[in-house]
């Protein structure tokens, strides 16, 4: 696990209910031919009536939870997109005239700082997903993927006040001591394999080094590596 993300928030698809909703839909290929596809989504903002089934949300592993980490970042002043600068009218006594003054909301840098939650899912999305908050951007995952940044603002920022520390995830503790304890299985059967391959050596009279045969010298000394080895 990243330990950048420092964080376990409400899984984003299915809110921590571990169910979310699932639509087959049918798409044409490049060459014409129609398959079958499934897209997860929270719902959220979709109009009524169409074909959603619940499913069981296919990122969270059965946790309701995502690990997250939030960042400061910058983007393009929504007022004046980006310029600095906005045009306005400037009334004369007799007509007017088109102006550019300083756009007071970015403070003519263009620039609007925010902050970017940034979502890693504990399973990878099997089809694409995607979700919204209260009629926000929508954000989706891809398929395969198990990443998505949201931006803190609205309804989302609300969504996402609320969080633990990463370290109080049972489910994190567990993943990490089952990786543990894989990790040195691996190196008990790699030390066993090691001493497989010393006993047969010393067994075969071969260099404990590299494997090929002894000389008589070497044998005549009772060394049990290669003198240049
Ligand atoms: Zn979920
Ligand atoms: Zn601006
Ligand atoms: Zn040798």
């Amino acid at each position: 696990m990243d330990e950048n993300f420092d964080r376990i928030v409400n899984c984003p698809l299915c809110r921590g209910s571990l169910e979310c909703f699932c639509r087959r839909s049918t798409a044409r290929g490049d060459s014409g031919e129609s398959y079958f596809f499934k897209s997860y989504c929270d719902r959220r903002g979709e109009q009524e009536g169409s074909n959603y089934q619940t499913d069981r949300c296919p990122l969270c592993d059965g946790t309701g939870t995502a690990l997250a980490r939030v960042t400061d970042s910058t983007k393009n002043c929504t007022v004046c997109s980006g310029a600095g600068s906005v045009e306005t009218t400037v009334k004369l006594d007799i007509g007017a005239r088109r102006e550019r003054a300083h756009c007071s909301a970015c403070g003519g840098s263009g620039k609007k700082a925010y902050q970017l939650i940034e979502i890693k899912t504990f399973a990878s999305a099997p089809e694409s997903c995607y979700f919204s908050f209260d009629g926000g951007p929508r954000c989706t995952v891809s398929q395969h993927a198990n990443s998505v940044a949201v931006d803190l603002e609205g309804a989302a920022k609300a969504f996402f006040a609320k969080w633990q520390p990463a370290s109080q995830s049972a489910y994190l503790r567990g993943r990490r001591e089952k990786e543990r304890k894989e990790a040195e299985e691996r190196a008990r059967q790699e030390e066993l394999r090691q001493q497989e391959l010393k006993q047969r050596r010393i067994r075969e009279g071969l260099c404990l080094t590299c494997g090929r045969a002894l000389g008589f010298m070497d044998k005549m000394s009772g060394r049990q590596i290669h003198k240049q080895c």
